[in-house]
């Protein structure tokens, strides 16, 4: 982890699922910017505690405060920015992380794992965004905090550009994330709100447990990833922390890869 460095002060940060794996990197990565974070979870109680504990022993000025709530949920998310709001004032970045899958084969995909994947994959996103451009709407600027009115990050994956058989759920709740991203740029960046997505590509945490904990598995994400290893959540916080900072202030409406390579389909080295 980086020292602190305070770029985030005096800003508040939502980052949705974050009781643990990516989610929990990048909170602590604003944390440590200065910003107060809350951490929001969905079952995961006791590791968003850590992660908040965690916050308030290594940020300068910031404070963490944890907050349970299904982003896909209307009901939850209104509160989620509710009780934010409530503690903290208002908010200025809110970050988009939640996420997960169910594989199954297309012809014996069910519609509810269908359905779960895109509800807290995309419309997670849209209730997240939504509620966080209302807030900054009715703010107003702070231009002695940032040049932006707002600041919107959504994790995405490399599966926002490549297809991904057996999870066509997955890839199309990502790739529908790109969409609702840009638009949201498109729409509201002449009011001074910033959205863009970060792409990891394959990071260590629960989601691929099973892949890169055998010899095997690790064996074949390697040959996806040119540059020789498997990411780390830090990897993935360092970059949000960034993006969240006036230092990018120039970028909106992209998607930043980290993933190693991964998008430079190295399976055609020998093949072209
Ligand atoms: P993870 O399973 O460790 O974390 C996912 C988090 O989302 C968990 O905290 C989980 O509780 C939370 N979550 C799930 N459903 C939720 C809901 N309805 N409401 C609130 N929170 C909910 O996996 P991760 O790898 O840390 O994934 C984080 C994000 O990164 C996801 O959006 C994932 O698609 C994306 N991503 C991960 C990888 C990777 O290789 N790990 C690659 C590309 C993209």
């Amino acid at each position: 982890m980086q020292k602190p460095n305070d770029r985030l002060a005096g800003q508040t940060c939502i980052v949705t699922g974050s009781s643990n794996g990516i989610g929990s990197a990048i909170a602590k990565a604003i944390g440590q910017e200065g910003a107060n974070v809350v951490v929001n979870y969905h079952s995961d109680k006791e590791g968003a505690e850590e992660t908040a504990d965690w916050i308030a022993k290594n940020s300068n000025c910031g404070e963490a405060l944890v907050i349970g709530g299904d982003v896909s949920k209307e009901a939850d998310v209104s509160e989620l920015f509710k009780k934010t709001v409530a503690e903290f004032g208002t908010v200025h970045i809110s970050i988009g992380n939640a996420g997960l899958q169910q594989d199954h084969a297309l012809h014996e995909m069910k519609l509810e794992d269908w359905q779960q994947v895109i509800d807290v994959n995309l419309t997670g996103q849209f209730l997240t965004a939504r509620a966080a451009i209302k807030e900054f709407l009715k703010r107003g600027m702070r231009p002695e905090l940032s040049n932006a009115l707002g600041k919107i990050i959504c994790i995405s994956s490399v599966h926002e550009v490549i297809p991904w058989a057996g999870r066509a759920n997955y890839a199309t709740s990502k790739g529908g994330l790109k969409m609702l991203m840009q638009s949201i740029c498109q729409e509201y960046a002449p009011k001074k709100i910033r959205c863009n997505s970060i792409a990891p590509g394959a990071i260590k945490t629960d989601i691929n447990k099973d892949v890169w904990s055998t010899e095997e598995g690790k064996k074949k994400m390697l040959k996806l990833i040119p540059y020789g290893r498997i990411g780390e959540p830090s990897d993935i916080g360092s970059v949000a922390s960034w993006l969240a900072s006036d230092e990018s202030d120039y970028i909106n409406g992209t998607t930043l890869f980290v993933d190693g390579g991964m998008t430079c389909y190295p399976g055609f080295t020998q093949n072209g």
